[in-house]
């Protein structure tokens, strides 16, 4: 028996399932554990599934995660197994869905994996507990299977393993000790003002002129209060008011994405969005502060320096030294870390390449890369599928037998 990955991942690329709607999803993975033969528990944390494997003797226990979700894009990659399909989103939306992250990619290694693990299981001791994790694109799968008793219903973890697709040639290996991914806030402001007819703004308090001065406003957070050597990121990705042209509505709504690699910096950059959101609130005149809430607070992705030298060093001899690059810190964030911060335990999260090695050079050469290989979350992402399987399964066993020898 041996799984046939290619239509494993060409059938969860066709078939993405937002954050939290893993069921289908769940379904394959428990139906390919199924004929590996591990045992396994679904619904863990909503549509999490948790397999455990256990080696020759006791010893270490490794987990390996991978995230299951797919995201609210239309695909455009062309290719003849993009996706087509839709779902709901959480405001009850016909959205199209695609797996733009890569998350299927993820899937499917980590099933690779385990296969392979079953096969070598007379060659290690300890527990391989493999965590196929929903809604990382909520930032709340992750907490999710800590709050159904992940760690008390599973063997504890002694290391958290863990890998992502990304632009990189294909089957190069990317990581780094320290904050590998920054942490994040996602926040929501209502800037409350008084609506009105918009022949007569002198009786209202305009929230689109408010909301317009604080957009500008916060752009100086970055450029003019973070130290340059920092690193902090301030995105308004949506802006919601308004009608009709001829109504001052009386609110608007900014949705706020902030990264930053530190503790230290997440309070600074903090203090000084809300600072302004009150500040321009007042310099408009509005009689009500602005409501702000959080959509959801992810923590940075910190690498243990010794388990990331270590798995490093095992990477280097699996791959050789020039497959394996230090990517720099990504300012994209993640849940993974939840598992190892609640356990305790060392986290090592990696990154592995899957743009097509030809298209990389080319771009890179022109210094369009950029512009010209697109990136998670785009509608053009498609990692080649060779190597890409091949490197992600061979990682997730190089590193997990590292712990497991
Ligand atoms: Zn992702
Ligand atoms: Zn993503």
């Amino acid at each position: 028996m041996s799984l046939d990955l290619d239509a494993l991942y060409i059938d969860l690329h066709r078939n993405p399932e937002l954050s939290f709607q893993e069921h289908r999803t769940a379904g394959v993975i428990s139906a390919t554990l199924d004929e590996l033969g591990i045992e396994h528990t679904t619904g863990v944390g909503g549509t999490g599934v948790v397999a455990v494997l256990r080696g020759n003797a006791d010893g270490p226990v490794v987990y390996l995660r991978a995230d299951t979700d797919g995201l609210p894009v239309l695909e455009q990659t062309g290719l003849d197994y993009a996706s087509t399909a839709h779902g709901l989103d959480p405001h009850g939306l016909d959205v199209p869905v695609m797996h733009a992250c890569g998350h299927d990619m993820h899937v499917t290694c980590l099933l690779g994996a385990l296969e392979r693990l079953v096969a070598q299981r007379d060659e290690w001791a300890g527990t391989v507990v493999a965590l196929f994790q929903p809604a990382e694109e909520f930032g709340a799968g992750a907490r999710a299977m800590l709050d159904d008793g992940l760690l008390e219903r599973f063997p504890r973890p002694d290391v958290v393993l863990g890998q992502h697709v990304t632009p990189l040639p294909a089957g190069i290996v990317g990581v780094r000790p320290g904050t590998q991914m920054a942490a994040s806030d996602g926040i929501t402001v209502t800037l409350h003002g008084r609506g009105g007819h918009g022949s007569r703004p002198h009786s209202t308090i305009d929230p689109i002129v408010m909301a317009a001065a604080t957009v500008m406003r916060l752009q100086t957070v970055v450029s003019r209060e973070v130290d340059p050597r920092d690193v902090a990121v301030v995105t308004v990705g949506a802006i919601h008011a308004g009608l009709k042209n001829n109504i001052i509505p009386a609110e608007a709504t900014l949705e706020l994405s902030l990264r930053y690699p530190t503790d230290e910096l997440r309070e600074h950059v903090l203090d000084s969005v809300t600072r302004i959101v009150n500040a321009e609130a007042l310099a408009s005149g509005a009689t009500e502060a602005p409501t702000i809430t959080t959509l959801h607070t992810l923590p940075a992705t910190i690498n243990d320096a010794d388990a990331t030298a270590r798995t490093v060093a095992a990477f280097q001899r699996a791959f050789g030294d020039d497959q394996v690059v230090d990517p720099g810190m990504f300012t994209g964030s993640e849940d993974v870390s939840w598992f190892a911060r609640d356990a305790d335990v060392p986290l090592v999260y990696w990154f592995w390449g899957g743009t097509d090695q030809h298209a990389y050079a080319v771009a890179k050469a022109a210094g369009t890369l950029d512009s010209d290989i697109p990136t998670n979350h785009s509608a053009m992402f498609a990692p080649v599928m060779h190597p890409t399987i091949e490197r992600g399964v061979d990682a997730l066993v190089v590193a997990a037998r590292e712990w497991l020898e």
